[in-house]
Parts: structure tokens; sequence; C-alpha cells
């Protein structure tokens, strides 16, 4: 039986993007073919919306939100932490469920940054509010080219 690969929506071409873009990859044609990949965005499970304002870690990255409680806001300084929080709990829940051992996200993002994510609006060398958690309770957590790089 084909393994079941979590993967960050976006990537797959579901338009659930802040901006209401996906981020589409043809590197995943080869992915699809030997895996069945299961969409999840954690911003939608924390019920935010299409489109929304674009969310920044205040400083810092996702291990800073979990371990010293930085929180995640907009630019107008609103703190939206709770529904980053509560999506990237549902996200682990979603994973824990479906019993998936490796997990493809979308780098850069606030969410699921895996070698990059975003603070105070720039791009900074850190992970993701998601990606932190899942990888804290022992998911193996991948972009696409690092994925394909130890599977392929
Ligand atoms: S939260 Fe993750 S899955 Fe959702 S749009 Fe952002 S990068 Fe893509």
């Amino acid at each position: 039986m084909m393994e079941r690969v979590l993967i960050s929506s976006c990537l797959l071409g579901l338009k659930t993007r802040f901006d209401g873009k996906d981020s589409f990859d043809t590197l995943l044609t080869g992915i699809e073919k030997r895996y069945i990949l299961i969409p999840v965005c954690p911003e939608l499970l924390g019920g935010l919306s299409v489109p929304r304002e674009q969310a920044t870690i205040e400083k810092k990255d996702g291990c800073g939100f979990w371990e010293e409680n930085i929180p995640v806001v907009l630019e107008v300084g609103k703190d939206i932490s709770q529904s980053f929080r509560k999506g990237a709990l549902l996200t682990l829940d979603f994973a824990r469920f479906l019993n998936v051992k490796r997990i493809i996200l979308k780098d850069g993002s606030p969410s699921c940054g895996v070698f990059t994510t975003n603070s105070s609006f720039k791009k900074i060398r850190g992970i993701g509010v998601t990606a932190y958690l899942l990888k804290k309770h022992g998911f193996l957590i991948d972009t696409i080219e690092s994925f394909l790089e130890s599977n392929f």
C-alpha cells in the first residue's frame, strides 16, 4: 500500500494562501505517483479565511512562539496567536489520526516554514509555528526539495 504523506495544501495547488493564490510546485509530479498526498492548511484549520491579512511571528520563529510565548501578529499589530495555536494543534491531531510519518511543508511561511519562516515581515532562517509543533512530536518534516533528496 502506498504511504500517506501530509502536505501543505497550497503546494498541492489549493488556493489557501493569505493572498488567495496557491504555491503549486511541479516538482510534486514524481512524488504524487508514489505517495498518497493529503492536503492540510493550518491557518484555515485555525479559523482564518481566504484571503486574509499577512501574518508574521513578531520576532524569532515558531520555536519562540511555543517556548517563549512570542506572538503571531498582523501588520496592524493585532495578535492572532490563538488562531495559529489552534491550527497547529489541529494539524497535529490530523497527522496523528492519519498515522503519517512524514509531512511536506511550504517553506518560508509563518506556519509551515521548515528551514525559513516569516518574522517581523522578513524571511529569516527558522521554523514555522505548525512545523515546530509537528517536529517536536516526532514527525519528519520536509520541503519538497528535501523530501526528494531523502527519498528518490
Ligand atoms: S498555512 Fe501553510 S498550507 Fe496554509 S497557505 Fe500557508 S503555507 Fe500554505
